[in-house]
């Protein structure tokens, strides 16, 4: 069995400049290029989760809450819903587009950009069965996938250092949930 590196949401609009920027997007976006570069033969395959919206309801508003509601943000095909650039796209091996239609935090709800396998049948196809998680953000769309993983039976490490969270305290408390649940933080 193998293992795969699972790339959350690293999106432009997640990321200072973006929409709904967190803080360390940027530089976390930086750490997770050079972490490709530097642990490739680690991984059996390596995916990244988008969020990828159309019509997502109510996840959008005009007076976000900031916990249910958001303002506009990786709109489908928009420059804000591309990967942040420092990220090697060219080392990914498939794409998961998530909430065209809803609110979409978890990877899992992602199906393949080239045939629209779901993530967790595209991970089992090949053998995956443990997952190195990172990306954005920690207390929402990095939190939602690993607790998703640990659900569908899969081993799972996050990358707490190439994790970005949108703030401190509810990224820490995510990452105490992850932990609670079954997931290793390195
Ligand atoms: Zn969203």
């Amino acid at each position: 069995m193998a293992r795969a590196l699972v790339l959350v949401d690293v999106q432009r609009d997640f990321c200072p400049g973006g929409s709904l920027a967190t803080e360390r997007g940027n530089e976390v976006a930086g750490l997770i290029g050079a972490y490709q570069l530097s642990h490739a033969s680690d991984y059996g395959v390596v995916v990244a989760t988008q969020d990828w919206h159309i019509d997502p309801g109510a996840h959008f508003s005009d007076t976000p809450d900031f916990i249910d509601s958001w303002p506009v943000h990786c709109v489908a095909d928009s420059d804000g819903a591309q990967i942040q650039e420092k990220v090697r796209t060219d080392l990914i091996d498939e794409f998961f587009r998530k909430g065209e239609h809803t609110a979409a935090y978890s990877g899992f709800e992602g199906t393949s950009a080239g045939d629209g396998t779901p993530l967790a049948d595209w991970l089992r196809s090949r053998g995956i069965d443990s997952l190195d998680i990172a990306g954005i953000a920690t207390d929402h769309c990095v939190r939602a996938t690993a607790l998703d993983a640990l659900k569908q039976g899969f081993r799972v490490r996050i990358l707490t250092r190439l994790c970005s969270a949108v703030a401190e305290k509810s990224g820490d408390a995510a990452l105490e949930e992850m932990h609670a649940a079954g997931a290793q933080l390195v």
